[in-house]
């Protein structure tokens, strides 16, 4: 899973400091499955700033939520 490099600095991110293995509502809410679910904070090498990696396929939903926001946590209505 760790084969990304910093997007701050290019350093080698290898030094987990968190996984996750459950999904979090929002992830819910998008389709994503506990089965198989992981995902990892992980500290860079290079500059020290954490990361969130999540499955590839995972993140492509999640970045599907972003417009969905709202209609999360709030059931569609507005602030
Ligand atoms: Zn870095």
């Amino acid at each position: 899973m760790i084969k990304e490099k910093c997007p701050i600095c290019g350093g080698n991110l290898n030094d987990v400091l968190l996984t996750i293995t459950k999904p979090d509502r929002f992830e819910i809410a998008v389709g994503i499955k506990e089965e198989g679910y992981k995902r990892q904070w992980i500290r860079c090498a290079g500059c020290g700033v954490a990361i969130d990696v999540h499955d590839a396929k995972n993140l492509e939903l999640v970045e599907k939520l972003a417009s969905a926001y709202y209609a999360v946590d709030f059931k569609n209505s507005s602030i």
